[in-house]
């Protein structure tokens, strides 16, 4: 499903140029279940945005489903999204304004659904997430768990292939954390390739994959087999 090699990110600011990202091999296959870990500032962001094409690399190759993901214009960037990629982010990013329904159905009122079709997709997305009975409410009316499973369905509306969630509990207690890594795990069974960046170790416990980044690289990763935890360390990153 993914696949990156030699991948190197820096940001250009006034200051000097900033390496953020220094050679990240890393393949994802179809339907895994995956955590990115470090530091704060270690890069996982970034990479987490490069992977869900909202940022661009300076050189490696990047392939999602076997498309090189190099150079494409806003427009194409927009379709690989729009086809493959749902997000979801530490602040929920709804519109306060809009009530749940609305918040859920947005993607489809930007693909020209009809009102009347995208509210039902809309409603069978929230009762998914428990959420039926709380879809004429606004977002400042519900709890932060609440909160995070409205951006979930609407993440899940456009039936994406991946999910990329970044720190998608980090403003959670530990209840409601707990009931949005359900949702997460529940979506990763049913086939949707999970991607999560956290810092929290209740929440990359539960995925079946821990990828451990420090300064911009790969320092090694965590494998659940079977329960028991396998790491590997990353040989290439003590040499750089
Ligand atoms: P993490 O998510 O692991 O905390 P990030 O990927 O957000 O790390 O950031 C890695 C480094 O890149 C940090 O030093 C951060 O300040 C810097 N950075 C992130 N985004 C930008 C940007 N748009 N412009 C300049 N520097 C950035
Ligand atoms: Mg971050």
């Amino acid at each position: 499903m993914i696949t990156i090699r030699q991948l190197h990110k820096s940001y250009h600011t006034e200051a000097l140029p900033l390496h953020v990202l220094k050679g990240i091999d890393l393949q994802i296959d179809k339907g895994e279940y995956v955590s990115i870990t470090g530091a704060s500032g270690s890069g996982k962001s970034t990479l987490l945005n490069i992977i869900g094409i909202l940022d661009t690399y300076d050189s490696g190759d990047y392939y999602l489903n076997g498309s090189l993901i190099k150079g494409l214009s806003e427009t194409e960037a927009a379709h690989y999204r729009n086809e493959m990629i749902g997000f979801v982010f530490q602040s929920f990013n709804l519109i306060n304004f809009k009530n749940a329904l609305e918040n859920v159905a947005l993607p489809l009122y930007y693909k020209k659904v009809s009102r009347k079709k995208r509210n039902i997709i809309a409603m069978e997305h929230l009762d998914k997430m428990g959420l039926k009975d709380w879809a004429h409410h606004l977002p400042n009316e519900m709890s932060g768990g609440q909160k995070q499973r409205v951006a979930i369905a609407r993440a899940m509306i456009s039936n994406p292939k991946i999910i990329l969630a970044d720190e998608p509990t980090g403003a959670l207690d530990s209840t409601t954390t707990k009931e949005v890594m359900e949702v997460l795990t529940n979506l990763n069974k049913e086939g949707i390739t999970t991607i999560i960046v956290t810092h929290e170790k209740s929440v990359s416990e539960a995925t079946n994959r821990i990828i451990h980044l420090k300064d911009g690289m790969i320092e090694y990763e965590t494998r659940k087999d079977n329960g028991i935890h396998v790491t590997t360390q990353n040989l290439n990153y003590q040499s750089l």
